[in-house]
């Protein structure tokens, strides 16, 4: 049996544990945490209501979202950040009081920088210099050290946050660079965690998973894990931004953050999903805009990008249907744009409220 919010401390680790005299009530046993990177994983379910044309009344398809704003740093990255750590510990390409270096400007780095603090590295971040400012703070506070580069030279420029990275990664003694886009541990934490959360949750009645495309590692993991476990009938369907390569665009530019590529990384799997579908930056952050006001969740955009997916899914799904969505991050990072009226505006993506109801719609 596990317990809730650890995913590595089962009852036999916990009765061991009160045994030589690390936890010695057996209520302490059971409530506290020696750290917060015990709680990264086992994230809640939640069904959707508002959201769904017709609500939730007898003979729909449910949507159920996976919630990963309640891992301590706030975001699904949490779950790859332990993961590369604890594999690199164990290579040896990381050593007691070494350096991560790593180009991120946002949810990675702080997972990274949340297990780091436990265990004694120093973080170095390197980011563009497009990244807002809040961003570069939240990593300052948890202790990290941010470069910041120009984002108006090329990726091979060695002012670029790309060359920056490589050359701090080779000049800082005891430096170790997880490398999101290549690591295979991304996939892999998913392959070992969120696919077998998402099974137990639904006690195997899972039909649909749909998630974001960024390095992959949430839908390849993720749907590998789902395909096997249920003999291939679980269909894994990717949600992208209208222009990115996964639905077929060349990476022209898009306003939701944390997915969509113009490059194929390593860590996505090219056959794992069954569909991709296209979502407009309009319709993304109208449907992030519901899911606060509607089902209260404060969410990021990438979020409405993968309901308006799931939606879409559920349109033409059977009655019957289980469809799973990761919601990858939560809303506080977005407040001075998604959820700013001015900021929708100038962009062309304000909508009058009585056409909210239709965000999402099948076209
Ligand atoms: N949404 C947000 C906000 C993210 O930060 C990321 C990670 N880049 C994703 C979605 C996509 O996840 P993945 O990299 O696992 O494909």
């Amino acid at each position: 049996t596990r317990v809730h919010g650890n995913p590595r401390e089962t009852r036999a680790d916990q009765g061991r544990n009160a045994q030589i005299g690390i936890l010695t009530d057996k209520d302490v046993a059971v409530h506290v945490h020696d750290s917060l990177v015990e709680l990264m994983g086992n994230t809640p379910l939640v069904r959707l209501r508002k959201v769904i044309d017709g609500g939730t009344a007898g003979g729909r398809p449910q949507v159920l979202a996976k919630v990963e704003y309640f891992n301590p740093g706030g975001s699904v990255k949490d779950r790859i950040a332990v993961r590369m750590i604890d594999a690199a510990e164990r290579s040896g390409e990381l050593r007691p009081n070494g350096t991560i270096v790593e180009p991120t400007s946002g949810n990675t780095g702080v997972g990274l920088a949340i297990v780091a603090q436990e265990r004694g590295y120093r973080c170095v971040f390197v980011c563009p210099d497009k990244v807002a400012r809040d961003k570069i703070d939240v990593l300052r506070a948890y202790g990290a050290e941010v470069v910041v580069c120009p984002s108006a030279v090329s990726p091979e420029h060695p002012d670029s946050y790309y060359s920056v990275s490589d050359r701090l990664a080779a000049e800082i003694p005891g430096a170790w660079k997880p490398n999101q886009y290549t690591n295979q541990e991304n996939p892999r934490s998913h392959y070992e965690t969120t696919g077998p959360e998402i099974w137990e949750q639904t006690e195997g009645r899972v039909t649909h998973f749909v998630a974001g495309i960024g390095t992959g590692g949430t839908i390849s993991g993720t749907g590998r894990y789902l395909k096997e476990v249920s003999g291939g009938r679980v269909q894994i369907i990717g949600a992208d931004p209208e222009g990115s390569v996964y639905s077929g665009g060349t990476g022209r530019p898009y306003l939701v953050e944390g997915v969509g590529e113009d490059i194929w990384p390593e860590t996505y799997d090219r056959d794992i999903c069954d569909e991709i579908i296209a979502v407009s930056d309009k319709d993304s952050f109208n449907m992030t805009r519901r899911l606060a006001r509607e089902e209260a969740m404060l969410v990021g955009g990438s979020c409405g990008m993968a309901v308006v997916a799931a939606l879409r899914v559920a349109a033409r799904a059977e009655p019957d249907a289980v469809i799973v969505v990761l919601l990858p991050d939560g809303g506080r990072g977005y407040l001075t744009k998604i959820f700013n009226d001015e900021w929708m505006a100038d962009y062309g993506f304000l909508i009058p409220s009585t056409e909210e109801a239709r965000v999402g719609e099948v076209l």
